[in-house]
């Protein structure tokens, strides 16, 4: 499969923006070339000059943890840009389609809709896992993407990663698998994978289990075909310098993260357990991530009560497959308490 007669034509003989960053690479110390403001900023940073394009102390120091090479990396301003991104180069609007794997993640409709393109809905199972055989009958010559999230959002599992490897192995277009909330599952990452799949499409978050979810910093990690499309493509400065300085400087806090991860995953365990033994609760469904999806007896009833108490939880009961369900995320020890000592008294 060659990645490049996947992409749009008018991407593969798109001619992207040259910025003046792109154009002068060296030292200098007069910088009169991008109409920037000379006199400086009234910040201390040098926030009058325009940030690095490709962001490459950055990727650098992402690559030192996640053993990815920076060709293979690329930024956006959350995971949302990344999936936009893909959308608006691979997908020909009013033509091609995607297929994505209901209950899941929002984003990947909306921008289906937004890039006016085609969406085919193969509904998990009822043990959240992949329909191989759905998936493969609904896949045809236009069929450019298939988004996989693992671990899912809202359920919480991680998908079986033969299934995964299967379709990786067979489809012709991209795979588009979404980690934003691998730090908390017991699987193992598929970015490791790189080097075996040209289509496949990793992306993870700063959002989530990094706590910086108002910088809007996401990562896709891909074949060097896949990334040189999306930098063709993306908005010329789309990581601010502020994001990039802030999360330069988190990533040397990596030691609390993996701190908060532990606690995060004691925490989910033992919010399930507490939560199984109510009698309001039905099910709590196991999970990868930094929430659970829970089968209560009246969710919106629920919801309503705890909203009342000022715990805002998200309700997940119209959703197909998770009919009934909350969506609760892992607090801190004290935010869990107060949720169980209150569903405790309902019961
Ligand atoms: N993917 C999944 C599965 C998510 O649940 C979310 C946020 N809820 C995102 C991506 C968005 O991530 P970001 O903040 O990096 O845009």
């Amino acid at each position: 499969m060659d990645i490049k007669d996947l992409q749009r034509e008018n991407i593969r003989t798109l001619k992207p923006y040259s910025t003046a960053r792109d154009e002068f690479k060296g030292q200098a110390s007069v910088f009169l070339d991008a109409n920037e403001n000379s006199f400086g900023s009234p910040l201390p940073a040098n926030y009058n000059r325009y940030p690095d394009p490709l962001q490459l102390d950055l990727k650098d120091a992402i690559s030192k943890i996640k053993g990815v090479p920076i060709e293979n990396t690329f930024l956006g301003n959350g995971s949302d840009e990344a999936i936009d991104l893909i959308f608006r180069a691979f997908c020909n609007p009013g033509k091609d389609n995607v297929i994505i794997l209901p209950p899941t993640y929002g984003m990947y409709e909306v921008s289906a809709n937004i890039n006016d393109v085609e969406i085919r809905k193969v509904d998990l199972l009822s043990n959240f896992q992949l329909d191989l055989e759905k998936i493969a009958e609904s896949i045809d010559k236009q069929t450019k993407i298939i988004f996989i999230c693992s671990p899912n959002n809202p359920t919480g599992n991680s998908i079986n990663r033969e299934d995964i490897e299967t379709i990786l192995a067979n489809f012709k277009g991209l795979v588009v698998i979404d980690e934003a909330y691998i730090n908390f599952a017991r699987q193992k990452t598929f970015i490791q994978e790189l080097t075996e799949y040209a289509n496949l499409v990793v992306l993870q978050t700063f959002s989530k289990a990094w706590g910086l979810a108002a910088l809007r910093l996401g990562m896709a990690f891909s074949s060097r075909q896949v990334i040189d499309i999306l930098n063709k493509v993306k908005p010329p400065y789309n990581i601010n310098q502020a994001t990039q300085d802030l999360a330069l400087a988190a990533v040397e806090n990596i030691g609390t993260v993996n701190d908060w991860i532990k606690i995060t995953v004691s925490e989910r365990e033992r919010l399930s357990t507490a939560l199984a033994a109510l009698p309001i609760v039905q099910k709590v469904y196991p999970s990868d991530a930094n929430f659970i999806l829970v089968a209560v007896n009246d969710a919106l009833a629920i919801y309503n009560l705890l909203v009342d108490k000022g715990i805002i939880v998200r309700d997940r009961s119209k959703v197909r497959l998770c009919e009934g369900c909350l969506r609760i995320t892992i607090g801190t020890v004290e935010e869990n308490n107060a949720l169980i000592s209150i569903l405790e008294n309902l019961s």
